[in-house]
Parts: structure tokens; C-alpha cells; sequence
């Protein structure tokens, strides 16, 4: 719960026609933390603007009867205080809309399907953008947003200007033979000390970007005209500020399409350095993507369009990228759009399930330890793996009550075993980079641990090496912290990182998991049959139980067996199962005289090999 001085979140209108794109659009904008209500016609959103003024509008083009363009002058119009942020949103048809729109007062765009990351970024932009202008500038006051600068001499136009001349540009090119490319700047900020983007002061970052960015640009326009387009002069390349933050270039008549990707890298160039932003050494993190006509279409919206799903696509493959559209990619952003929906409701809606897989000691065979892993069971998709869903689960931040959920259900399923009197057994649990790096992770895991009450010295947190690389000694802390408390640590796919001795005598870890890739190859490849061997002597060298992930067959477990690696996993024992199957191993564990066939036959009766 916040506390009284802590200020509330922003509230957000929806206002949508279809109850159901408005539906899902608030469910999205509640989880990112904002206060959201939803308005399905005309009077409804002006009864609601005037009574609780909202701090946003996200507004559909085609809203109600009289339209999106009229709604938005119509709020603008209430009597008294702060006409809130429009955003319009828009469906590939709706043509003409843009200009009246922005005279209108909208501040920002969004494409329908409505890309839901997308969604969360423009919102909190135009918030930020807002909020600032009603703060301290009076041009902003106005009403205008940033256009017709002139920076070194050239002009910097806005969204409507700039898709005014983009569509210019097209017929020219389909005249001449030539190519129109857009390419989409996308710039972020994050603070090189590791504190959040969010501390910095918005309109400090405002400052920056209007005084500096355009001209950054505009030096690698000129550099890229000179160096890569010799020969009389072509058509004016325009630089256009889209948004608070993103721009877009116009190239509009290019012979050949790669070539804006030589300016693309330029504008990186120029853009990526570190700056100081607010007193704060900050790194500009930048994006850029590329449409073109003819190849991607031959509509200017739909380019501009295309290139910021470029964008986005290139800032998911982590900072400074550039990528060309294709087509694949609205697929791929809707595709994620829906997982990313169902993966939100997926612990509500009880989706998710843990399977045991059971960890054997050597040379005796005797199961010590289960290893919990996550299943989710998508009613429509069937199950869906984790290595699917879980880099989705990081990226959107659901990984942290996701894990905690893994984390409480492995230990209260351990914790009901040992009632019922089985003998315990270790409990191993992945935990992902982003929940180790919450600041909160050593009491959430103690809170769990004593909510269940489940011995912690049962208890394996499996953690993979690059999680463990930044800033190593603050990780260092955090790891001993978590060893105070009694857990064992081990790290996961071992031999796939930066498996070096110095750094890893550095850390307290009881456990080293090869990595099944090297062992799948054990007794074929000499090369991987050299890296299981040198880890398995390091991790003997260092007082380390080391253990072999992805056993499937007698001969690997030979191998290893004569190599004294200390405990293996394997689909040759048993894949994950659920909790039913994995209590058998239990009661052969309480039989003294079972054989290894006992255990394997313990989990899967009638077969051996991967999950069903
Ligand atoms: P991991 O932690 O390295 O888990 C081992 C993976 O190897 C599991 O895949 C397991 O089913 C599979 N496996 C086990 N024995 C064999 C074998 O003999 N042959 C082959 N080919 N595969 C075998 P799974 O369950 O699909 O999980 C994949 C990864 O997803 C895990 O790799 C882990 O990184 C992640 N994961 C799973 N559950 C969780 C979770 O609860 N939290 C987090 N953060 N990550 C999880
Ligand atoms: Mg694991
Ligand atoms: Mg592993």
C-alpha cells in the first residue's frame, strides 16, 4: 500500500468504443501500476474529464459518434483546470486524422493492435512529456509540441510535417525508380551507477534531448551525404521529431536501400557515447529501425509504422541495434502481444503447475534432491515451456511473483513430504537474473521459507554464472547473505559462461551443475568429453559438489561415474513429473535394499526418456 505522502499513480481514461480492446487495454495499463478507468461513448468521457480530470486520455480515432478528433477538442475545452495527455489510438485504415488530431492537442500515436510493451512506453512518455509542459514551458503551454526548430540551419519538423513529406516523397520515388526509406530513432536513458532511469528529472532529459539529439543527428546526416552519397545532390534528407524522445529520417531517394543503414549506424555513433544528464553520468541506450518503400509498402504511415515495430524489435535485442522491418515482425510482436496477455493471468487462473525431477547421488544412485521446474498448462496452447515463457516472464518483470510462486509451492511440497514421513530431501529452485537483483530477494526468500516453515538448509537456489557478473561485489553480499541463512547455492549450466577458477573461488557456492550440452556429447565429441572432465577436477579442486544435468543413457553415466562426478539428473532416471509420480522415488528411497532399475521404474513405469 502506498503511504499517504507518497504520490498517487497517474489515473488513465480509456476511452474505446469496443468494451473489449477497452477491457484489455486497462487490465494491461493496471498491471504497469497505473490507476485506470475505462469510458465507452461521447457524454460518459466528457461527464468523467469534468468531474475527475484525468492525468491521460487514450483515445480511439474512431471513438463514438462524433469521433476521436472531436472528442479530444471537446475535453480540450472543459472549463478549468489541466486538459489531461491525449494519446489517440489508430487502426491501419484510418487515414487523415493525423493533422487535425495533433491541432487538436494529441500528443501521441499508437497503432491498433495495440502492442502492449509499446503501450506502456508511450504512456508513461506522453505522462512525462505532459506533466512538464504544464510544469515550466510556455511554448508547450500552448499547446504546441516540438516542431519547426531550426537546428544548424536545417528544419526540424513534426510528426504531421513529417509524414506530409514522406507521403510527398513516394510518388517522386515510384517516378524515378528509387527507394524512400524511414528510419525510426528510439532513444532511452539509463544512469551508468545503476540507479533507475526514473530518477532522473524528466525535464532534464527533455533539455538534453531538444538541445542536443537534433544536432547529434544532423551531424551524421551531413557526414553520411558527404562520405556515402557523392555526386550531385539528392533529395533533402529530413529529420523529424516524432515524439518527446523518438525521431525519424526521411531518405527519399536512395538507389540502394542498404544505405540507410550506413546512416543508421552513424546516428548510433553519435547518439551512444555517455553524457551527463541532471549532474548524472548517463548512457543514451538507442534504437533504430528501417522501412522502406517499395519493399515493405508504399504508404508512409504504414512506413513510419513499420519502422518503430523495427525499433522495437532492435531495443529488445538490447541496447545500440539497428534492424530492417520484416514482416515477421508484426507477427512476432502480435504473437508475444497475446503470450504476453495470457502469461499475465496465468497465476491468477492457477495455470502454472511444478514437476519434480529427481537428482541422484553417485556412485550409490540414491535420489538426494528433486529439481522444481515450472510448467504452465495454456488452455488453448497446451503446454507451453518454460524456455519459452520464461525469458517473457524477465522481460515484463512477472517473473518475480512467478518465481516467488515456484518458490513457495517446491518448499511447501517438500515441507508436506517431510510431515508425512518421508526422509528429507534437498529442494532445488531456479531463481532468474531479475529476481536476484531485486533489492528485496534475501527477505522475500526468508519470508517464504518462514511462511512455510521449511528448514532452509533443504533448500537450493540454482543460480546461472552471467547472473553473477555484474557488479560482483555487491552480488558477493548477497550471496553470503543468502548462505547465513542456511541455503545451499549452486550454478546452474555451468561451462556455458565465463567458467573461470579465479572468479568462481570468489563466490560461496556449495554446487556445480554442467551444463547438458556438454554432456549429451560426452562420449562422442573429445571436446566436450574435455570440458565435462576439466570441470568436473576444477569444481573437485574447489570443494565443490558437481553435478551433471541431461544424463539420457549408461554410457554418459559411465563416464561420469569414472570421473567421480558426484550427482547426476537425467531423463535416463526420470524427466520432471508431477508431484504424484516424484513421491515414488521417496518410498523406494525408504525401501534399503532398492536397485537403480527400482529408481528409474520409481517415476516412469512404462517408459524411460523425455516428458510426455
Ligand atoms: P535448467 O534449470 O537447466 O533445467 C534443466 C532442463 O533440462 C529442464 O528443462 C529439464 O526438463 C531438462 N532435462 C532434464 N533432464 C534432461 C535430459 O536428460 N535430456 C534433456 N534433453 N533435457 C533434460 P525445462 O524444464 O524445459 O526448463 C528449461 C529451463 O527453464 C531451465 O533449465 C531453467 O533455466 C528454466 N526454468 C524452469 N523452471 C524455472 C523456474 O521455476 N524459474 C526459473 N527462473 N527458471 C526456470
Ligand atoms: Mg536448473
Ligand atoms: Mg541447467
Amino acid at each position: 500500500m502506498p503511504s499517504s505522502d507518497e504520490p498517487e499513480a497517474p489515473l488513465v481514461l480509456v476511452a474505446d468504443t469496443d468494451s473489449s480492446v477497452a477491457g484489455a487495454l486497462a487490465g494491461t495499463l493496471a498491471a504497469a501500476g497505473f490507476r485506470v478507468d475505462e469510458v465507452l461513448d461521447g457524454p460518459a468521457l466528457l461527464e468523467f474529464c469534468a468531474a475527475t480530470p484525468p492525468d491521460l486520455v487514450l483515445l480511439d480515432v474512431r471513438f463514438s459518434i462524433e469521433g476521436g478528433v472531436a472528442a479530444c477538442r471537446s475535453i480540450r475545452e472543459l472549463p478549468g483546470g489541466r486538459a489531461p495527455a491525449i494519446v489517440m489510438l489508430h487502426g491501419a485504415d484510418d487515414d487523415d486524422w493525423i493533422q487535425p488530431a495533433c491541432e487538436a492537442g494529441a500528443l501521441e500515436f499508437l497503432a491498433k493492435p495495440v502492442h502492449e510493451a509499446l503501450l506502456r512506453h508511450r504512456v508513461a512518455r506522453a505522462l512525462a512529456w505532459a506533466s512538464e509542459q504544464a510544469a515550466d514551458s510556455p511554448a508547450a503551454q500552448s499547446g504546441q509540441r516540438a516542431s519547426g526548430k531550426r537546428i544548424h540551419g536545417e528544419p526540424l519538423v513534426d510528426a504531421t510535417e513529417f509524414l506530409e513529406l514522406a507521403s510527398k516523397s513516394i510518388p517522386a520515388a515510384r517516378a524515378d525508380g528509387k527507394h524512400v526509406a524511414i528510419l525510426a530513432i528510439d532513444l532511452d536513458f539509463e544512469c551508468r551507477d545503476g540507479s533507475a532511469r526514473s530518477d532522473l528529472h524528466p525535464a532534464r532529459i527533455e533539455d538534453y534531448v531538444s538541445s542536443e539529439v537534433p544536432g547529434r543527428i544532423r551531424r551524421a546526416v551531413l557526414q553520411f551525404e558527404e562520405m556515402e552519397l557523392p555526386g550531385p545532390a539528392c533529395g533533402e534528407i529530413l529529420v523529424g521529431r516524432i515524439a518527446p524522445t523518438r525521431f525519424a529520417v526521411l531518405l527519399p531517394d536512395l538507389d540502394r536501400v542498404q544505405d540507410a543503414a550506413k546512416l543508421g549506424t552513424r546516428i548510433l555513433e553519435v547518439l551512444e557515447p555517455a553524457v551527463v544528464i541532471d549532474g548524472r553520468d548517463t548512457r543514451p541506450s538507442v534504437s533504430i529501425g528501417i522501412a522502406s518503400f517499395p519493399t515493405d509498402g508504399d504508404g508512409a504511415r504504414d512506413l513510419i509504422d513499420m519502422a518503430e515495430t523495427a525499433a522495437y524489435c532492435a531495443r529488445q535485442e538490447g541496447r545500440g541495434n539497428l534492424q530492417f522491418y520484416t514482416a515477421s515482425m508484426s507477427r512476432w510482436a502480435f504473437e508475444r502481444l497475446t503470450l504476453e496477455n495470457s502469461l499475465r493471468q496465468a497465476l491468477e487462473r492457477e495455470e502454472f503447475l511444478v514437476y519434480y525431477q529427481p537428482r541422484l547421488e553417485l556412485p550409490s544412485r540414491r535420489v538426494v534432491g528433486f529439481e522444481a521446474l515450472i510448467r504452465w498448462k495454456h488452455p488453448q496452447l497446451g503446454m507451453v515451456s518454460p524456455a519459452q515463457f520464461i525469458p517473457l516472464a524477465e522481460e515484463t518483470g512477472l517473473i518475480v511473483p512467478i518465481g516467488k510462486w515456484v518458490l513457495r509451492t517446491a518448499c511447501m511440497q517438500a515441507r508436506l513430504w517431510q510431515k508425512r514421513g518421508f526422509q528429507p530431501i534437498r529442494m532445488s529452485v531456479n531463481l532468474s537474473a531479475v529476481q536476484f537483483h531485486q533489492p528485496s530477494i534475501v527477505d522475500d526468500v526468508n519470508g517464504i521459507l518462514a511462511e512455510v516453515g521449511y528448514d532452509p538448509s533443504w533448500l537450493e537456489l540454482e543460480l546461472t554464472e552471467s547472473m553473477l557478473m555484474n557488479d560482483v561485489d555487491s552480488t558477493i553480499d548477497r550471496l553470503k547473505s543468502l548462505k547465513r541463512s542456511g541455503i545451499q547455492l549452486s550454478i546452474d549450466d555451468f561451462g556455458t559462461g565465463y567458467s573461470s577458477l579465479s572468479y568462481l573461488k570468489r563466490f560461496p557456492i556449495d554446487s556445480l551443475k554442467i551444463d547438458q550440452s556438454f554432456v549429451r556429447d560426452v562420449t562422442s565429441s573429445p571436446d566436450d568429453a574435455a570440458i565435462a572432465t576439466s570441470i568436473i577436477l576444477m569444481g573437485h579442486s574447489l570443494k565443490l559438489n558437481v553435478v551433471a544435468e541431461g544424463v539420457e543413457d549408461e554410457s554418459q553415466l559411465a563416464f561420469l561415474q569414472v570421473l567421480k562426478c558426484n550427482e547426476v539428473q537425467g531423463y535416463l532416471f526420470s524427466p520432471p513429473v508431477p508431484p504424484e509420480q516424484a513421491e515414488r522415488f521417496l518410498t523406494v528411497l525408504t525401501e534399503p535394499d532398492s536397485s537403480p532399475a527400482d529408481v528409474a521404474l520409481a517415476a516412469t513405469p512404462h517408459r524411460r526418456g523425455g516428458e510426455e
